[in-house]
């Protein structure tokens, strides 16, 4: 069956839409046939209506088309949500009742039990959950969700650890860039100069969101890992790449030297490697002191390889490390629409 898919973007002028648009420009099985805004765009060239603050200039296609109400009406098989999550709650589940599948950046539906939470290289097997949620609920369509954007790299390295000496306890602190506020975000007096001690609602999603992605698929359900997560988030004035420092207690011993190999040698399911957006490397491991830092490493695999370092013995736990992921490709559009490619791979979008 061809792969050849129309889609449309949902909050297109955001910081999220503008990835999308950017990641879709002559993408090999997506054409963009729509793009939908706030009531301050629609029925306007999106050029007038979005402000473009990502590097890099507008596709002038995407320019030239004009911005949509976010309806049941898109002419489109797949949706990608760049919504926030208090209006993706009211309308992805009418586009999926619709017949569109829903590709979700937004919190709203990521804890739902018939809902995949994926990375396609933690956990591409939960993507049939999808056969389950469309039975259950009468949809063509369904709802598939991507996990906060400081989830994402941290649970990509959790994976292979998990595998290979099992986890008890996590201690880990994020320095989290401001795109990942979306924009205009925050003002400036709050953030140039300054840490802000808190993200709201930030924190227990990192103590729910991994253990669901490495969980089991057993019998249309996902029996989540039993871990404890000790989070704190932080907004650090750096534009893009979110930081993870972490302290990991295993159920078995490892030293630094298995740790690295294990991430090293990290590969992921077969079927997403040779997806368009995966990167070449999932997990990069440096050996210099002081890496990795946001400016430098977060375009690793163009911004789909998490990159770690630092990983040393800890005084406390078993190990610590420092996680680096970029939050607007692989936490954000690039991880959604990985998402997207594993389903249509897979036959079931
Ligand atoms: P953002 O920059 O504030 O963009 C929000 C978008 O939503 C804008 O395009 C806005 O359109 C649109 N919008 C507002 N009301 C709408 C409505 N009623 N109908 C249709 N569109 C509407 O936010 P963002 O950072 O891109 O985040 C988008 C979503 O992704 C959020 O759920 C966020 O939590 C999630 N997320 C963000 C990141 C990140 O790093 N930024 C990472 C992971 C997940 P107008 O411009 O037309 O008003």
């Amino acid at each position: 069956m061809s792969k050849k898919r129309k889609v449309a973007v949902l909050g297109a002028t955001g910081t999220v839409g503008q990835r999308f648009i950017q990641l879709l420009d002559n993408h090999p099985w997506f054409e963009v046939t729509a793009l939908t805004g706030s009531q301050r765009t629609i029925g306007g060239k999106f050029k007038d209506g979005c402000r473009w603050v990502i590097p890099g200039d507008m596709p002038a296609w995407a320019g030239e088309m004009i911005v949509q109400e976010t309806s049941t009406n898109l002419d489109a098989d797949i949706v990608f949500s760049a919504l926030h999550s208090g209006i993706a709650k009211e309308v992805e589940p009418e586009l999926a009742k619709a017949g569109f599948n829903v590709f979700s950046n937004a919190s709203s539906y990521r804890m739902t039990e018939d809902v995949p939470l994926l990375i396609p290289e933690v956990n591409a097997d939960h993507a049939h959950l999808v056969t389950h949620q469309r039975a259950v609920r009468g949809w063509d369509g369904c709802i598939v969700t991507n996990c906060n954007c400081t989830s994402t790299g941290f649970t990509v390295v959790l994976k292979p650890l998990l595998d290979a000496f099992g986890i008890k306890n996590i201690i880990m602190t994020s320095m989290q860039a401001i795109s990942g506020a979306g924009y205009p975000g925050l003002a400036a007096l709050d953030y140039v100069d300054n840490i802000v001690p808190l993200i709201s609602g930030e924190e227990p999603k990192m103590n729910r969101e991994p253990q669901k992605m490495l969980g089991k698929l057993v019998d249309n359900k996902i029996e989540h890992v039993d871990f404890n997560v000790s989070a704190h988030c932080n907004r650090v004035p750096v534009t893009d790449g979110h930081t993870v420092c972490a302290s990991i207690q295993f159920e078995k011993s490892a030293t630094p030297e298995e740790v690295k190999e294990v991430l090293r040698n990290y590969r992921g399911h077969d079927v997403v490697r040779n997806l368009p957006i995966s990167p070449e490397t999932v997990i990069e491991v440096r050996e210099e002191a002081d890496r990795p830092q946001p400016r430098r490493d977060r375009d690793a695999g163009d911004g789909m390889t998490t990159v770690v370092g630092r990983i040393r013995e800890d005084e406390v736990f078993d190990i610590k490390m420092v996680i680096m992921s970029h939050n607007t490709f692989k936490g954000a559009a690039g991880g959604s629409m990985q998402n997207a490619e594993l389903l249509v791979e897979m036959g079931l979008a």
